[in-house]
């Protein structure tokens, strides 16, 4: 059997070595709300991973009983994030597909005393509940009778009464320590349309109710969630011994992910999209896995990302630089390299004619790339700062006679540059040396510089985007999300490509040599060079 890298592959172990499951079945259960977020990535790296490894399967069950926050556009992007992913799943299960039997269900408690409809508003059952030193006061309906709570129900689910005019309450314990388990609501009046279930529906149950029938219905053996479900459990295993499904399935609780600069919450990802705050769901700077795909990070970096962090107990906050440096080294392996110049500067070569091929490693770190050609000439481009006028000592980059490398072609030396009216350098003139040409050099001249260019003749003009995180530094935190949000995250530059860029397929991630990781696409027929992660990696090991 595959060894326990966590808790709860331990506990599973045991289960399945005591014989308490046979084959273990887990759920990922989404509420279709919102886009998945990496946080939920980590959801599925224990849900599906966890039930893959014990031979097990893990179902989607989509968590729908808050039918004015739900759409289907949630349910469809929610099915396509986990295929890209790279999960999938065993039975796609929705808990509207159980609302008789869930209904069904609270008729039994009703029955055997275990549940009352309560007249109580909203905020007076709030108010009676009692604090954490304080017992609860027992409503004022708790004893009717189970004929009448019957009636009562029917009349709820038949449309009698208005939103909050009455619930259906378990009757547990006013005086429990748990508030959790202080009557809670079970049952809500909701006169609102449902995306799956239309109308049939006037009443719905509340998901720590339906949950633990859901989970059972679908024969999950271990329920695994995060910790904020802990307090919750007690109602869980209630509604289980209550319904007979008891011992199983078995609640789990593990750490959420949180992201230093991510926002990991649902509910403020959709303001940032409502309030046109970023360009969508799927914006490269949104932590949501479209937007992650959209960034150009690949799935297997985000698994690898959730498989490294680990699945522990206690709540902490994982460093954006760690996700940072995950995808970068999963980029550095996989990346081929091409050159682009950002702040483009002219520069010709005036003892060169013609034009000639050199080769170009596609990815030195990758066994069997190979190379390909790209074309050296007269003029080309290469960045800007990589020429100073007044350099500071020991600059390896181009000054006025000094030489430097272009990289996979030959050393240059610099002899002139030629500026404007306002003293702005617009062009260099170099000299090459024939005998220096990269894997062939006899020239013995040293040139620590080695430098990106493009070639003028053949390059592609094209759109350079880099980020900012959305959310400020860590200094800012405890702020709310609104006070820390960088609404000035995304800078545009226009950039000199080489034609192999705009060549390659939309959406390839390649490392453009000295720039950082980029992933390209088209917009109106231009090239497009959109930041992945920056080179440098300032991730504190
Ligand atoms: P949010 O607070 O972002 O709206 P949620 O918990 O309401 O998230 P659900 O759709 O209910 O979102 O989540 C589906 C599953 O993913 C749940 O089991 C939930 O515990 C888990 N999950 C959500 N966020 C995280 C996270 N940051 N880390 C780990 N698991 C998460
Ligand atoms: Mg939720």
């Amino acid at each position: 059997m595959a060894e326990a890298q966590n808790f709860i592959e331990q506990i599973v172990e045991t289960d399945l070595a005591e014989g308490r499951a046979e084959k273990i079945k887990t759920r990922f259960p989404p509420e279709p709300n919102g886009y998945l977020h990496i946080g939920h990535a980590k959801s599925m790296f224990v849900n599906f991973g966890t039930a893959k490894k014990y031979g097990g399967t893990c179902n989607l069950f989509f968590d729908d009983t808050n039918p004015t926050k739900e759409k289907t556009e949630f349910v469809d992007a929610i099915r396509s994030d986990i295929h890209w992913l790279g999960y999938s799943w065993d039975k796609e299960v929705y808990a509207s597909d159980f609302f008789e039997i869930i209904y069904d269900y609270a008729e039994k408690l009703i029955a055997e005393g275990k549940a009352f409809v309560c007249d109580l508003s909203a905020e007076e059952i709030k108010a009676t509940r009692g604090t954490l030193t304080e017992a609860g006061k027992e409503s004022p309906y708790r004893n009717r009778t189970p004929e009448e709570n019957l009636k009562l129900f029917r009349e709820m689910r038949a449309g009698k009464y208005a939103d909050g005019e009455k619930c259906l309450r378990a009757k547990i314990d006013m005086g429990s320590p748990n508030l959790n388990l202080r009557d809670p609501v079970i049952y809500r009046i909701l006169h609102a349309v449902h995306h799956r279930t239309g109308n049939n529906w006037c009443i719905y149950p509340m998901y720590d109710y339906a949950h633990p029938i859901c989970d059972a219905l679908q024969g999950v053996t271990h329920s695994l969630c995060t910790l904020e479900f802990e307090d919750h459990r007690p109602l869980y295993d209630w509604v289980g011994i209550n319904l007979g499904f008891a011992p199983k399935p078995r609640q789990i609780e593990f750490a959420r992910l949180n992201v230093t600069n991510l926002v990991m919450s649902k509910r403020y990802l959709k303001k940032l999209v409502e309030d046109g705050a970023v360009h969508g769901w799927d914006d490269p700077r949104m932590p949501t896995l479209a937007g992650l795909r959209n960034r150009g990070i690949p799935a297997e970096a985000i698994r690898d990302f959730c498989s490294r962090i680990g699945v522990v107990k206690a709540n902490s906050e994982c460093e954006i630089s760690y996700l940072e440096a995950v995808v970068r080294e999963y980029l550095n392996a996989n990346a081929p390299r091409a050159m682009a110049v950002v702040e483009p500067l002219k520069l010709t070569v005036t003892n060169y004619e013609g034009e000639e091929e050199v080769d170009f490693e596609i990815n030195q770190m990758k066994e069997g790339a190979g190379t390909r050609k790209i074309k050296f000439g007269k003029t080309l481009y290469i960045e800007k700062g990589d020429f100073s006028l007044d350099p500071p000592p020991k600059y390896h980059r181009l000054k006025i006679g000094g030489c430097a490398r272009l990289k996979n072609a030959y050393i240059v030396r610099c002899d002139e540059a030629v500026t404007d009216e306002h003293g702005e350098v617009t062009e260099i003139k170099c000299t090459y040396f024939p005998e220096s040409k990269s894997g062939n050099d006899t020239s013995g001249i040293k040139a620590k510089g080695v430098l990106h260019w493009v070639n003028a003749q053949t390059c592609v003009d094209a759109e350079l985007r880099k980020y900012d995180h959305l959310l400020k530094d860590a200094a800012y935190a405890g702020q709310d999300f609104a006070e820390r949000m960088n609404f000035d995250s995304e800078h545009i530059f226009s950039a000199k490509a080489e034609p192999y860029l705009a060549e390659a397929e939309e959406g390839t991630a390649f490392q453009l040599m000295r720039t950082g990781y980029y992933k390209t696409c088209k917009e109106n027929g231009k090239l497009v060079l959109s930041e992945i992660v920056s080179l440098k990696d300032n991730f504190n090991k």
